[in-house]
């Protein structure tokens, strides 16, 4: 699944090559992913210009002059850009075609994706509004996060996947974030001091910037979409030995995620 890294990776390869192009045709073959798509794509955006691609949480934004086309990539979307009008395959959904030859083609198996219009301030779209900080934004600190963690029962590894409390951080970066803090992931998040919440603060940003510059799990290819395997210190290595003392590293689930530790390092 996209998570923060891998949406800010397309967001920077889609702002290389899409801003100040120019829309010339919207194609749609599905009715509906997660929402309806809304027809009026394929006579709004005909003639207006990228004028910037942001990102909030886990939504590409893109300001389309007289308005903003909002796209979440969900469990298993992507976008593709590619040149010229190659055929469609199967799941292909929507195709916008652009002035300069460019083609941005998105993808979805699941149609978990959504991808919708909105004329007025982006962050304020009922799918963003409650939308917490960005987790590397300087909003995201130590202190907010022990002004979030105070009184809480439940798992500080779900407080920081709730994206209330902070923007875009999923189950990958969660377990690694955690690690690098040197915090159990089933601790109830109220027990953190704020020394511990100023640890986790910075190893969340660290483990997504790290993520970030090295291009991510998933990037944008010309005419494909790869996934790049990255060495992770705890995801996906359950039972494996701790990269820090080898002791065999533990699995557990927690609401309902697969979480890994190391019950030596973390405490
Ligand atoms: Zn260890």
């Amino acid at each position: 699944m996209p998570e923060l890294p891998e949406v800010e990776v397309t967001r920077r390869r889609l702002e290389r090559e899409l801003v100040g192009k120019r829309f010339t045709q919207v194609v749609l073959r599905a009715s509906k992913l997660r929402f309806p798509i809304p027809v009026e794509l394929t006579t709004i955006l005909p003639g207006r210009i990228v004028r910037s691609i942001e990102r909030r949480g886990k939504y590409l934004l893109f300001d389309c002059e007289c308005g903003w086309l909002l796209v979440h990539l969900g469990m298993t979307g992507f976008l593709q850009l590619l040149r010229g009008k190659p055929l469609p395959g199967k799941h292909d959904h929507l195709d916008f075609v652009f002035g300069d030859g460019h083609l941005l083609r998105f993808h979805d198996p699941r149609k978990f994706g959504i991808v919708t219009w909105f004329t007025g301030e982006p962050r304020q779209h009922p799918l963003l509004a409650g939308i917490g900080p960005e987790p590397l934004s300087g909003a995201f600190d130590g202190e907010y996060l022990f002004d979030s963690v105070r009184g809480r029962k439940v798992a500080i590894k779900q407080l920081i996947m709730n994206s209330a409390v902070v923007a875009g951080v999923g189950n990958i970066y969660a377990n690694e974030s955690l690690f690098r803090a040197r915090i159990r992931p089933g601790r109830p998040a109220g027990t953190l001091a704020l020394n511990e919440c100023s640890e986790l603060a910075a190893a969340i940003r660290y483990v997504l910037e790290k993520s970030i510059g090295e291009g991510s799990t998933y990037r944008v290819a010309e005419e494909a979409v790869a996934y790049y395997p990255q060495s992770f210190m705890v995801y996906g290595r359950g039972g494996e030995p701790c990269r820090l003392c080898q002791n065999p590293l533990d699995e557990i689930r927690l609401g309902g995620r697969s979480t890994v530790f190391c019950r030596r390092c973390q405490e």
